[in-house]
């Protein structure tokens, strides 16, 4: 049987259901917290949230969320194992680092040719995340996640790419990529996974949709990438109207195998602070577990975009991308 390991366990690919590919349940850097949250961080408060939101995403139809928080977004997950235990919808976790510049000390002084000359500890870890469990819980992570924030990466952002490849080669994991639109980072994500030998039908470009670039788009796609049309509800990266007519063009010309839908949301983000509440409900209202299902599906079949080709995006393309070694 088919399965993709989640926070419960493992889960049949076939009962996945309608999936968001790039939804965080926190984005909480745990120094940060720790430090400075005594004034907006409220843990109980904050995780009853968390399930309510869940449990609401749930009864709209939504079965499976994939979450790429790693470390540097907070990655904690028996915070996450207190939620998934209290519902129903499915919630992958990720492996990987998220860094758009500068490689963590961590690293720094430990890999091959390094004062602590042994193998990539990177994939040591990343490959424990993934066979094993995350830091002692049995939680597998089921994907793998790094950065590619510029067209030309630091020496530190593509070790880690490279990395991030060979733990793939290693393990048959999938990879999530975040990717800046302005700057198409997507392509060279694409240049150093082929060149580490990544099958690239296993590499989702995320923020992918913050282009309404069709060449781009479909330069990309056509390398078998899958693209992550992932951020509606952020306007200030790309308005919703332009992400829903650039997934009706992409979809007119038989791209829906190549998309996957998400909001790149979260329950909590401490980037704002104690003004998290006010800066959200006026910066991107939106910006929701929600917003996919009650306006954005609803839109795109106003665009042209059929509900066959919004099955393929939301349930059909997420089973693909966890099948591993054609083992569906
Ligand atoms: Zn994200």
């Amino acid at each position: 049987m088919a399965v993709v390991e989640s926070v419960r366990g493992p889960v049949e690919l076939g009962n996945l259901g309608q999936t968001l590919m790039h939804e965080h349940v926190f984005v909480l850097s745990t120094e940060h917290v720790q430090n400075y949250g005594s004034d907006w961080w409220d843990e109980e408060a904050r995780v009853a949230d968390a399930i309510t939101k869940l449990n609401a995403l749930y009864a709209k139809g939504i079965h499976t969320i994939v979450d790429p928080t790693v470390w540097g977004l907070g990655r904690y997950i028996p915070r996450i194992q207190r939620i998934a235990a209290q519902t129903p919808v499915n919630i992958i976790v990720a492996t990987g680092l998220y860094v758009y510049e500068e490689l963590p000390q961590q690293y720094a002084y430990r890999g091959p040719g390094l004062m602590i000359d042994i193998p990539e500890p990177m994939v040591t870890d990343f490959s424990r995340d993934i066979t094993e469990g995350i830091a002692g819980t049995a939680v597998k992570a089921a994907f793998l996640k790094c950065c590619m924030e510029t067209a030309e990466p630091t020496p530190g952002v593509e070790r880690i790419a490279r990395a991030i490849a060979r733990t793939h080669l290693e393990t048959g994991a999938p990879i999530t990529v975040h990717t800046s639109g302005p700057h198409q980072g997507g392509r060279t994500a694409v240049r150093i996974f082929t060149e580490e030998g990544v099958d690239l039908s296993k590499v989702m470009i995320g923020h992918a949709g913050d282009s309404n670039d069709l060449d781009y788009l479909t330069e990309l796609a056509d390398q078998g990438v899958l693209l992550g049309m992932d951020r509606f509800g952020l306007d200030l990266f790309n308005p919703g109207a332009e992400r829903i007519k650039t997934i009706a063009a992409l979809a007119s010309r038989g791209y829906a195998p190549s998309m996957v839908l998400a909001h790149d949301a979260n329950c909590f983000i401490d980037y704002f602070g104690a003004a998290h509440d006010e800066v959200r409900a006026a910066a991107a209202p939106n910006w929701h577990y929600e917003h996919i299902t009650d306006d954005v599906l609803p839109a795109l079949l106003d665009a042209g975009v059929t509900q066959a080709q919004i099955d393929t995006m939301m349930v059909e393309n997420p089973v693909r991308y966890f099948t591993r070694g054609g083992a569906a």
